[in-house]
């Protein structure tokens, strides 16, 4: 099985994407601190609500310091509207650690960035292909299905430790960030989860999977996996929703006032909603009345 694309497939890669890469607001800066802003927002969130969400999250706090001197109230207010809000916590307390271990720049190596509050393995491979131009492969969702596919040619998971090997010897050594945005682009928009249109694909010529007579039903007429997916329960019913739900309503109280929140929320009832509160408190992300534990506002120190 090849380790890597060819030296004519990231060609091919390259040239696709000059010409149908997505153009996003983020991709245009080269502030290493804005694009670690950036990888943080879509590591859960679709990348259309990130374009929107970092411009003002940018303007709001526009350096390390800025946001490493905020408080905690002021950081969940500007990540309204992203969800998994202890992203935020992390990224100011990452913020806190540039400032303090780092003389304010960013890293640039991928061991000095994983060591920061909520960069895993991706972010940090991300952020030092796309800000630094280091070599180096990073490995989301869209990616992995790209390179597991091209290379194996099934959509069986290989082990992380050979997808990564794969990914860091597939990245194309003098244009390390547009290939990473490449890959990504080539996975959300060509090679789709469950109809890849190979036809479309710049290394088609290449591909294992497209050229796998067990794959062509899929390949050749998009269709979708035949396996019926599991019901889920609605998205209202969740736990996330409910939390979501309670800080959007303490990011109301602008001047930070405490906030009687109390069930029922949607489907959730008292008991429900005075867990999700506890369990917010617990995470850092509210403080509650010592007084009157249903009385919150979003933390403060
Ligand atoms: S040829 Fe098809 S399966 Fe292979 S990478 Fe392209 S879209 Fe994916």
């Amino acid at each position: 099985m090849p380790r890597s694309l060819t030296a004519d497939a990231r060609v091919a890669v390259l040239a696709w994407y000059d010409d149908h890469g997505r153009s996003l607001a983020f991709r245009a800066s080269r502030d290493p601190y804005a694009i670690l802003v950036s990888e943080v927002m879509a590591q859960q969130t679709q990348v259309g609500r990130v374009v929107e969400a970092w411009s003002r999250f940018i303007a709001r706090f526009p350096t390390v310091d800025a946001l490493a001197a905020a408080t905690p109230a002021d950081v969940l207010r500007a990540w309204q509207g992203m969800g998994y809000d202890r992203r935020a916590l992390n990224l100011r307390r990452a913020a806190q650690a540039i400032r303090d271990d780092h003389d304010g720049r960013v890293p640039d190596d991928v061991e000095a960035l994983e060591r920061l509050s909520g960069v895993g393995p991706y972010t940090a491979r991300a952020v030092a292909a796309i800000a630094f131009g280091r070599p180096v492969g990073a490995v989301d969702t869209n990616i992995r299905r790209v390179l597991r596919r091209a290379l194996t040619g099934s959509d069986d998971p290989p082990a992380s430790a050979w997808m990564q090997a794969a990914a860091n010897a597939s990245v194309d050594r003098f244009r390390p960030a547009a290939w990473t945005h490449a890959l990504m682009d080539l996975g959300a928009t060509v090679c789709r989860p469950a109809d890849p249109a190979c036809a479309a694909c710049p290394i088609a010529t290449w591909c294992r999977f497209a050229s796998n007579p067990t794959n062509a039903r899929r390949v050749t007429r998009g269709a979708r996996p035949s396996k019926a997916r599991p019901s889920r329960p609605a998205f209202t019913a969740t736990t996330r929703w409910l939390r979501g739900r309670i800080l959007d309503r303490l990011r109301a109280a602008l001047d930070g006032s405490w906030t009687r929140v109390i069930g029922p929320v949607g489907v959730h009832d008292a008991e429900a909603v005075a867990a999700a509160l506890r369990a917010l408190a617990r995470d850092g992300l509210v403080e509650l009345d010592p007084a009157d534990p249903r009385l919150a506002r979003l933390a403060t120190t």
